[in-house]
């Protein structure tokens, strides 16, 4: 059964890089783009990287229910749709997304099968370093990050698995052996009950023949 993949980590932590490279490497994994009102910065394209909305719709779409999630980021609304983690997971596919952490709580609640996986900088400055490379931002919209950054620290224990992205390609290997590793989880098994039973008969039947040949 796929299930969902939840990446937060601090602003600058590199998991939306690390998101589009697991898109090109496992062909188990979908995307599901979110809805945001912040505007697109350059080259993002609607539909895409996001939803882009107004803000008199993404306040239409939560009232209508649309939303598994929504927050409120960096000033901006964030929000994850259901239609479209339904198109994912129903195609067969793990719906990987890339949302906050309040976001991850709600969503989490609403579908505890998640994976929820924290995705750390190596450094503070690497972190402060990501941010301004970016160039998009003003010093008050770096600062607010810097400050949410700060925040979104303190949700760590609310994941089960915390990857440091020192390197792109290993955050990217752990990940990859991070989902392997969940399809092997007991609860994610289908039809795990009648195995065990067809074990234990076919135990119990080799018990009896070779207590008769005793
Ligand atoms: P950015 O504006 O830099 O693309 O994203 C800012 C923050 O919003 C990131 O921490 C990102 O994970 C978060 N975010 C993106 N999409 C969603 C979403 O659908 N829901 C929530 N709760 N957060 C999101």
């Amino acid at each position: 059964m796929p299930f969902p993949i939840i990446l937060s980590s601090p602003s600058g932590g590199g998991k939306t890089t690390i998101a589009h490279r697991l898109l090109e490497k496992r062909r188990d994994v979908g995307y599901s783009v979110s809805c945001t009102t912040r505007p697109p910065r350059e080259g993002e394209k609607d539909g895409r990287d996001y939803h882009f909305r107004s803000l008199e719709d993404f306040r239409r779409g939560q009232r209508a229910g649309e939303f598994a999630e929504s927050a409120e980021v960096h000033g901006h609304l964030y929000g994850t749709l259901r239609s479209e983690v339904a198109k994912v997971l129903s195609s067969g596919k793990h719906v990987i997304m890339d949302i906050d952490v309040q976001g991850a709580k709600q969503f989490a609640a609403a579908f505890p099968d998640s994976v929820l996986i924290f995705i750390l900088p190596p450094s503070a400055d690497i972190l402060v370093d990501r941010l301004k490379a970016r160039g998009t931002e003003d010093a008050e919209s770096l600062i607010r990050r810097f400050r949410s950054a700060k925040e979104e620290l303190k949700a760590i224990d609310f994941y089960q698995y915390v990857v440091v992205n020192d390197r792109i390609d290993s955050a990217v290997a752990e990940i990859d052996a991070i989902i392997d590793a969940e399809h092997s989880r007991r609860s994610r098994i289908e039809s795990l009950e009648p195995l065990i039973v067809e074990l234990e008969d076919g135990i119990q039947r080799a018990i009896d023949l070779y207590s008769k040949r005793k």
